[in-house]
């Protein structure tokens, strides 16, 4: 995995703009895992998606998880923290377990982890009870076949109740909750935590400041913003310093 630094992080900060919302983890983990493409992240299950972008979090941003969110009572703005490692060990042995089987009468029925694809295609249902049931057909297989065959479909039908209980079970840990605390409020929760909104926010951020530091660089020296990337970051520090004095 390569770290989001220099011309890497200018890499998924590009890739990520015109992947939009729902594309951009997939577009980062294409520049952090050279070699593959955001098509493969699409197919791959949330909890193991979530693992690669917190292992990317670890290696490019440091040990703490850290952003800003609205409290859910109050609206004010909280600001959390919390171990990385510590949500790679809760993922990793989520990820570990992918599938879950269970039979109904004659019938046997396996679910796999939700992927970027499977969320994408339920949520363009209006209905959420629409939704609910796209998503557990594309995640359900019934005696081998696809839940979308007429058939499996009728025998998902009869074991409704239970696929959306082993559904709750399948990803239920597969979320990295944070408890946060409102001082102006006082309310207190765990709440979900969208990994790949707050590793998004980090690669904007960090590629602004590079963008600035280039364009610094470049207007006083001439280089080009190849040569200033091909800086280590003390050198280009070093650079900014005299720059900025
Ligand atoms: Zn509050």
């Amino acid at each position: 995995m390569t770290p989001l630094r220099g011309r890497f992080l200018l890499e998924a900060w590009d890739r990520a703009s015109a992947a939009g919302d729902r594309g951009r983890a997939a577009a980062v983990l294409s520049v952090a895992r050279p070699g593959s493409t955001p098509a493969e992240w699409d197919a791959v299950g949330i909890p193991e998606l979530n693992l690669e972008l917190a292992r990317l979090w670890h290696l490019s941003f440091g040990a703490t998880l850290n952003g800003c969110l609205p409290c859910p009572q109050c609206g004010a703005r909280l600001e959390f923290g919390m171990s990385v490692q510590e949500v790679i060990r809760e993922l990793e042995a989520q990820s570990a377990e992918p599938t879950l089987g269970w039979t109904l009468g004659d019938d046997t029925f396996s679910m796999r982890m939700a992927n970027s694809l499977d969320l994408a295609a339920a949520s363009s249902e209006a209905d959420l009870v629409k939704a609910r049931r796209v998503l557990l057909e594309r995640c359900i297989e019934v005696n081998g076949n696809p839940a979308t065959d007429a058939g499996a479909s009728a025998a998902l039908r009869e074991s409704e109740f239970l696929a959306e209980t082993n559904f709750e079970r399948l990803h239920r840990a597969a979320e990295v909750t944070c408890q946060v605390h409102c001082f102006d409020c006082g309310h207190y929760e765990a709440v979900d935590l969208d990994l790949p909104r707050f590793l998004w926010a980090k690669v904007r951020h960090g590629a602004g400041r590079l963008l600035h530091d280039v364009h610094e660089l470049a207007s006083t020296y001439g280089w080009s913003e190849d040569a200033i990337l091909g800086m280590s970051e003390h050198r280009r520090a070093g650079y900014l310093e005299m720059v900025r004095s």
